[in-house]
C-alpha cells in the first residue's frame, strides 16, 4: 500500500492536537522498523486555514486529491456560520461517497467508567454515513415546499400528516445498507470476532431500518456462508466463526451498558450510529479517546470524532490522544501493525502513570494535568 498520508490541520484544537500527534505517530513507525520504514506526510488544505490562504473553506484541488488518495487523515473543522455554507465533513463525505463510518471503543484500565463492567468494553460500530435522516431531504414547516409534499401524501397516499408539519425525509438503499454490513463482517472475519450486531428500529420503521436488518442478513447469507450464520443456527449446534444476530436499538442502549461482553462489531445505520458511538465514548474515557475513520471503497480517511473545541483552542489543554487513536488505526490500515501496537502500549502506560490532559485527569483518580504537547511526548517515549 501506498504510504503517502494525505493530512488536513483542521480548526480549533487541530493545529495543537497535530503538533502533539504526528510525532508520535512517526516516532512509532520508526521504532517499530528500525528506521526502514517512514511515513509520507502531504498536508492538504481545508477549513479556516485553507480560507485564509485561498479564499474558499474547501479547495478544489484538495477534494481532487482526496478523490484519487488511499490515506488521508484530518483534524476537526468548523463549519462557518451563516447562509450558503455546507458542512465541510458532509461535503467531504458525500463527494467522496465515504459510506462507513468506523470507531473502534476499547477500554483503557484506571479511566472511571459510568458502566459496571468496563473492561468488557471492546467494540467496532460500523456506522452508515450516507443515508437516513442525514441525507438533508428537509422541508421547514409552512414552507411552500413542505405543503406540496404533505398535499402529495395526504391526496396520493392517503397519508395522515399535518398540513404544516415539517418533514423529513429518510432514505435507506439496499446497496447503501449492504455495502456497510459487509464491511463489518468482513471486518470480523478478517479480525476474529465473534459476532455481528445489526443495531436497527425495524420494528417501527418497517421499510427503512427493518429492510436494514433484511439487507444485512442477506449479505451473510450470500456472501459469507462459509464463515457467518446466524443466532438461531448457532443454537441449533452450528459452528462457524461469526455469529450474526440483531437487536432492537432501544434494547440495544441498555445492552451494550448491561452486558458489553456480548457485544463485538456493531453495524448500524447513520442515526443509531451516531448516538451510540458517542455513547460508547463516553464509557470509556470520552471524546479526547475515541478515533475513527470514514472509508469510501478506495480512501481511508481517519479522524478524532471530536469537534474543533473552540472553548480550549489554543491553550495547551487539548487530548491529543483522539488523533494519535485515529493515526494508529491508519497504521494498522496500512499495514504497519507493529507500530499500531506500540501507539496503544504507550496509551496504556501513559494512562496507568496518570499524568494525563485535563479531560482524562477529571476521570482518573489522583491524576496530574499535562498539557497537550506534554501529553504527546510522554507517548512518544
Ligand atoms: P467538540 O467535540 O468540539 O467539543 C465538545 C466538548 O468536548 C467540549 O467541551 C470540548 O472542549 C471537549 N473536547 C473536544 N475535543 C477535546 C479534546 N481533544 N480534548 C479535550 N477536550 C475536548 O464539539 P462541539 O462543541 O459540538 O463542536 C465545536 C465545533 O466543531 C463546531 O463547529 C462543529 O461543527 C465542529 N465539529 C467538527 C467535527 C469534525 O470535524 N469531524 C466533529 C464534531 C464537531
Amino acid at each position: 500500500m501506498n504510504r503517502t498520508i494525505y493530512f488536513i490541520e483542521g480548526d480549533g484544537i487541530g493545529a495543537e492536537v497535530w503538533a502533539a500527534g504526528r510525532p508520535v505517530l512517526d516516532a512509532a513507525v520508526a521504532k517499530a522498523y528500525k528506521g526502514e520504514r517512514s511515513l509520507e506526510w502531504v498536508e492538504l488544505l481545508a477549513g479556516e486555514k485553507a480560507f485564509k490562504e485561498t479564499g474558499e473553506y474547501l479547495p478544489q484541488v484538495t477534494l481532487e486529491t482526496l478523490a484519487k488518495a488511499e490515506l488521508a487523515m484530518k483534524g476537526p473543522l468548523t463549519t462557518p456560520v451563516g447562509k450558503g455554507f455546507r458542512s465541510l465533513n458532509v461535503t467531504m463525505r458525500q463527494t467522496l461517497d465515504l459510506y462507513a463510518c468506523i470507531r473502534p471503543i476499547r477500554y483503557y484500565e484506571g479511566v472511571e467508567s459510568p458502566v459496571k463492567r468496563p473492561q468488557d468494553v471492546d467494540m467496532i460500530v460500523f456506522r452508515e454515513n450516507t443515508e437516513d435522516v442525514y441525507a438533508g431531504i428537509e422541508y421547514a414547516a409552512g414552507t411552500d415546499e413542505a405543503r406540496r409534499l404533505i398535499a402529495f401524501l395526504r391526496d396520493e397516499l392517503g397519508a395522515n400528516v399535518d398540513a404544516e408539519a415539517g418533514v423529513g425525509i429518510k432514505p435507506m438503499t439496499a446497496k447503501g445498507s449492504k455495502r456497510l454490513v459487509r464491511k463489518a463482517l468482513q471486518h470480523a472475519v478478517d479480525n476474529g470476532k465473534p459476532s455481528v450486531t445489526l443495531s436497527h428500529k425495524g420494528n417501527i420503521m418497517k421499510f427503512t431500518e427493518g429492510a436494514f436488518r433484511a439487507w444485512g442478513y442477506e449479505v451473510a447469507a450470500e456472501e459469507f456462508a462459509d464463515s457467518v450464520m446466524t443466532e438461531d443456527a448457532a443454537t441449533a449446534g452450528g459452528s462457524k466463526p461469526v455469529i450474526i444476530k440483531d437487536r432492537i436499538s432501544d434494547a440495544m442502549f441498555q445492552n451494550v451498558l448491561m452486558y458489553p461482553r456480548d457485544y463485538s462489531v456493531i453495524a448500524t445505520t447513520n442515526l443509531n450510529g451516531d448516538y451510540i458511538s458517542d455513547a460508547l465514548a463516553a464509557q470509556v474515557g470520552g471524546l479526547g479517546l475515541a478515533p475513527g475513520v470514514n472509508m469510501s471503497d478506495d480512501l481511508a480517511f481517519f479522524e478524532p470524532t471530536h469537534g474543533t473545541a473552540p472553548t480550549i483552542a489554543g491553550q495547551d489543554k487539548a487530548n491529543p490522544g483522539s488523533l494519535i487513536l485515529s493515526g494508529a488505526m491508519l497504521l494498522e490500515h496500512a499495514g504497519l501493525p507493529e507500530a499500531a501496537a506500540l501507539i496503544h502500549k504507550a496509551v496504556d502506560k501513559v494512562i496507568a502513570g496518570k499524568r494525563v490532559t485535563v479531560d482524562l485527569a477529571s476521570q482518573i483518580q489522583g491524576a496530574e494535568v499535562v498539557g497537550c504537547k506534554a501529553f504527546g511526548e510522554l507517548l512518544g517515549e
